[in-house]
């Protein structure tokens, strides 16, 4: 264009008349986000669960959702409210996260506000309060806080729950009852859902992420497999009915959508063999504690530090870096490693973690490892997770309500998508959110 034209296309724009900004449209005014913690979709279709069966039916399901890597609730609960991979935000890891001179970081188990400072992604709590809207992240294990940037309210479960059910999550029996110990799990849920209806009733936030966190307790305690897992799955089923009855009762049922989904799945694991088990501090030769520690990679001197993501796979930092391809060399004799992703990728790794969106330069471990499943990490529990099998990796996801498609049976989606497709849904902007996932146009309603 010559600078004539575009002199004369400059007076065009300045003489139109300026239109005057649209109110953004919105499909929804509300959005629940109800996270059903270490949920395998094949167990929710076979649950007896009409209410999430009939949100289902009216809405849209996505048969292959999948969580990121690795499978596990830290993680996950940092990609649903950034929309973007752990190679992006940062949140690489379980409990224990090294930076690149080997210090510890904070990852949210003492103070989860503290370690949002590691997450490396805008959050969608950040663009709702931009435009006014407000929000709660009720959370059930008091971690998951650390991907609650910018959220109006939080409820840290860990704190605000009973404190003696909260304690006996893992229990396989309390005061000597399986049934008490299943009760205390399940209740766990229902007490985090009835301290976020109070919130609910008072302010009627536009954007509301719950962990209903029982079935990953019933799951690591009895396994997937066991009865109580799928009727943990039922239970909460009915929590989602009373909040449904609640919206309703409020008024504003009817510009409600939902998004049902969940962090992770599970693999029923032979418990027997405990590798790196904790709570074995009689260590002979390398000094630590054996939860952290391998004994393949001990035995040759290679210092090394174990980290837990799910209690199926592990990550594995390395103190010296010309050693980290001799580590894998060692590890993948081992019969219960099933595959081992390291970064940058010898040959001998199966894939790289940057090809699993799972390498955050600096942070990540040098290794990852998902255990077979005849194999369990520290603890010897007979459900775990955190491996990039199906099982691990695949998460119901089903939008229902307000601006959402009916009867819509859809393929591929990834939980990175659901932070896009929710500022959609509330007619926000995208400006502040920086996701890696995309909007699942094939969810809306047209
Ligand atoms: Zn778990």
């Amino acid at each position: 264009m010559s600078l004539l034209a575009l002199a004369a296309t400059a007076l065009l724009a300045a003489a139109a008349p300026v239109a005057p900004a649209a109110p953004a449209a919105r499909p929804a005014d509300h959005v629940f986000i109800l996270m059903l913690d270490g949920t395998r979709p094949d167990f929710l279709r076979r649950a007896r669960a009409p209410v999430i069966h009939a949100l289902a039916a009216q809405g849209t399901t996505f048969l292959q959702a999948e969580t990121t890597y690795p499978s596990q609730t830290r993680v996950a609960f940092v990609s649903l409210p950034t929309g973007s991979y752990p190679g992006s935000h940062g949140i690489v890891g379980g409990d224990e996260i090294k930076d690149a001179s080997w210090k510890d970081l904070e990852t949210g188990n003492n103070d989860p506000i503290a370690a949002q400072a590691l997450v490396a992604r805008p959050t969608f709590f950040e663009e709702a309060a931009a435009a006014g809207l407000t929000s709660i992240y009720a959370a059930m294990k008091g971690y998951e806080l650390v991907g609650a940037k910018g959220a109006t309210w939080t409820i840290n479960g860990k704190q605000t729950l009973d404190q003696a059910a909260y304690a006996a999550r893992y229990a396989p029996d309390v005061s000597g009852s399986a049934d008490l110990a299943l009760w205390y799990k399940q209740r766990l849920s229902r007490d985090l859902l009835d301290q976020t209806l109070a919130l609910v009733r008072e302010h009627k936030p536009n954007l509301v992420v719950i962990n209903l966190g029982s079935p990953d307790y019933v799951g690591h305690t009895w396994g997937p497999e066991a009865p109580p897992y799928v009727h943990t799955i039922e239970f909460v089923d009915g929590l989602v009915g009373d909040l449904k009855a609640e919206l309703q009762k409020l008024g504003i049922l009817e510009r409600t959508a939902f998004v049902v989904s969940a962090d992770h799945g599970f693999s029923d694991v032979d418990p027997t063999r405990v590798i790196a088990p904790a709570g074995d501090t009689a260590r002979q030769g390398t000094g630590g504690d054996r939860a952290h520690t391998l004994d393949a990679l001990a035995a040759r001197g290679i210092e090394h530090f174990v980290t837990n993501t799910g209690g199926a796979s592990l990550g594995v930092y390395v103190r010296d870096k010309a050693r980290v391809a001799e580590a894998v060399a060692l590890l993948r004799r081992e019969p219960w490693v099933e595959a081992v992703y390291c970064e940058p990728a010898p040959a001998h790794c199966d894939l790289s973690l940057s090809s699993l969106h799972s390498y955050f330069p600096g942070r990540s471990p040098d290794l990852m490892v998902d255990l077979d499943d005849d194999a369990t990490l520290n603890f010897p529990q007979p459900g775990q997770h955190g491996t990039h099998r199906t099982n691990d990796m695949r998460i119901p996801l089903v939008l229902s309500g307000a601006g959402v498609a009916h009867g819509v049976v859809a393929g591929k989606a990834s939980i990175v998508d659901v932070a896009p497709t929710v500022l959609r849904l509330l007619g926000l902007p995208g400006t502040v959110l920086r996701p890696d996932g995309r909007v699942l146009e094939e969810a809306l309603a047209r």
